[in-house]
């Protein structure tokens, strides 16, 4: 989405609070007039009185201080930032990206586990299957091998929102992000591969050319001469 910070005004040495009067008379969304509104008062409560002093604060911005301004104006005025609007769309598009790609389902999880290095099953004094909580059980002679999180206590990958919504854990982003990156790398692995076997290819096709165009070379009555030697065709 493109941002822009949009005062309108009828002549620089206007009242920088008739600023507000001419946003709300215009054709700038309410949320643009909010801005405006924000602004302006900002102004007036810092000395500048003109709509062409406020103009030329915001003019001397760079893109990165425009852009800050924009993000200050809209949470005073109790709307998402610029910035967080700009991050949410693209978390959205992320997701609807990713959901398209069809990632494997989170991994299934039972509490009853065996240690991911040896096999040996945790048990109870009486020699029941012991359950555990964690994500990823290591015995205690192989704990030091667990990734980080396996011995973190398990979060289920959904829970249940308002309205009986699924709402991700914290932690299924996180594998969804994981899981997009190595797809990612996959494909460039790919694409790489793929180059690299088009450049040998074109390298091979250069060479028969070159060993054609040396055998190629004369041919006078029968007797075709080559850098490997004199050959008489019968
Ligand atoms: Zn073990």
């Amino acid at each position: 989405m493109d941002w822009a910070i949009n005062i309108p005004f009828k002549d620089r040495d206007d009242h920088v609070m008739e600023a507000v009067s001419a946003a709300r008379k215009s054709d700038l969304t309410e949320h643009e007039q909010q801005v405006v509104d924000v602004l302006a008062r900002d102004a007036h409560e810092r000395g500048i009185h003109t709509v062409g002093g406020l103009l030329d604060e915001l003019g001397g911005l760079d893109r990165e201080g425009a852009r800050g301004r924009l993000d200050w104006a809209r949470e005073k005025a109790g709307l998402i930032s610029a910035t967080e609007s700009d991050k949410r769309r693209a978390d959205a598009r992320f997701e609807s990206a990713i959901r398209e790609l069809e990632p494997p389902p989170p991994p299934k999880w039972s509490p009853l586990q065996r240690c991911a290095i040896c096999g040996t099953t945790p048990v109870e004094p009486s020699g029941a299957w012991k359950r555990v909580e964690v994500e990823k059980w290591h015995c205690a002679e192989h704990e030091h091998l667990a990734a980080e999180g396996d011995m973190d206590e398990h979060v289920a990958p959904y829970g249940f929102g308002v309205n009986g919504r699924l709402v991700p854990s914290e932690r299924e982003p996180a594998r969804l992000a994981e899981w997009w990156r190595q797809h990612e790398q996959e494909q460039n692995r790919e694409r790489d591969e793929r180059e690299q076997y088009a450049r040998r290819k074109g390298e091979a096709i250069d060479q028969v050319r070159e060993r054609f165009e040396e055998e190629a070379q004369v041919c006078v009555a029968g007797v075709r001469m080559n850098p490997g030697g004199v050959r008489v065709n019968l």
